[in-house]
């Protein structure tokens, strides 16, 4: 069918928003159609192809995060509803769109997004490692001396940063900025949520062979609880949100060899079209970028991708 860089679901039901990746579609009052399309982004720029199989991997891997932390952390809130489309919506849509839309399609609450992103870091390396080299610290938070690159911190680290608008750059915040963006309260919530989820998903990958190295959480309002509530949203947990590292091949003080978006950001970088626009990815990027993702889910959820045999809607 190709790659899907926007689907047609616009002609049926209320776009909200479209990121870089995902289109965000009203069902109703209450409930959100969260659509994952293949598009890539790398340092907040989208590519100008896509890559097929993409977005309904990411759909499926944090529809096995979701059932997975709400297993292992009962108290936990999440947008998460349901996996795929809604009856009463598929049986009004054309047959190859319901096709297009297979696997990438997730029910979810609607919720107000609180607009910080919650990034935890258990190692250094990335955006915090470029901090630490140039003056010890990240997100203002003073580090010890003497760490190498992609060495385990001695506890994991939350990292906040700004949620910017579509075309501009997510900033690494200190806490106490997070504190003022969004309030002390649910600031301290989200970071002790943050690191606890953390932990849980970790330890699961790590036993399986895969260093979550860090990763980026997002939180929202659940405001018909009273007190609001701080419910888990977005995606969780995949390629795109986090640097996973094989622990086979993981060595401090240099770079990892990883399932993610770093391939494509080296590439970027080292082909000088690192913040380019509109750039278009080779072949054998797409495809061994790709294949990096279908490992990861091999890995985290012990099943071969397959697209024409997954079962779930
Ligand atoms: P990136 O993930 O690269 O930062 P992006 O932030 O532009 O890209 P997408 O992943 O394309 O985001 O789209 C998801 C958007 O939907 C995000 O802005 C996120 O905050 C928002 N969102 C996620 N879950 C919900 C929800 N339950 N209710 C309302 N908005 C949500
Ligand atoms: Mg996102």
């Amino acid at each position: 069918m190709g790659a899907t860089i926007q689907t047609g679901l616009r002609d049926y039901l209320r776009l909200l928003a479209s990121g870089k990746v995902r289109e965000i579609y009203e069902l109703d009052d209450t409930k959100l159609l969260f659509v994952a399309t293949d598009r890539i982004s790398a340092y907040d720029i989208v590519m100008k192809n896509a890559i097929d199989q993409k977005g309904a991997i990411l759909t499926q891997l944090s529809d096995f995060w979701f059932n997975l932390l709400q297993s292992r952390m009962p108290g936990l809130r999440t947008h998460y509803i349901s996996l795929g489309l809604p009856l009463t919506l598929q049986e009004r849509l054309p047959p190859d769109m319901v096709e297009q839309l297979r696997l990438r399609t997730m029910v979810v609450k609607r919720l107000r997004v609180l607009p910080i992103e919650s990034i935890v870091r258990g190692f250094i390396t990335g955006s915090a490692w470029s901090s630490y080299q140039k003056d010890g610290t990240v997100c203002g938070i003073p580090l010890p001396s003497g760490l190498k690159e992609s060495q385990k911190l001695q506890r994991p680290l939350w990292t906040p940063s700004t949620k910017a608008e579509l075309g501009s750059k997510d900033e690494n915040i200190s806490p106490e900025q997070a504190a003022k963006i969004i309030g002390k309260e649910y600031a301290d919530q989200i970071k002790a949520l943050s690191l606890n989820i953390y932990e849980e998903a970790s330890a699961y990958a790590l036993e399986r062979g895969i260093i979550i190295a860090d990763t980026k959480f997002e939180f929202g309002l659940d405001e018909s609880a009273s007190p609001a509530a701080v419910v888990l949203l977005d995606e969780v947990l995949t390629p795109d949100s986090s640097r996973f590292w094989n622990v086979g091949t993981y060595q401090i003080g240099r770079g990892q060899e990883s399932y993610d978006k770093q391939y494509l950001r080296d590439w970027l970088a080292q082909s000088g079209l690192k913040g380019k626009q509109g750039v278009e990815m080779p072949t054998d990027i797409s495809t061994n970028t790709l294949e990096r993702y279908k490992e990861a889910y091999y890995v985290l959820v012990g099943k071969v991708w397959d697209m024409a045999t997954s079962e779930a809607p």
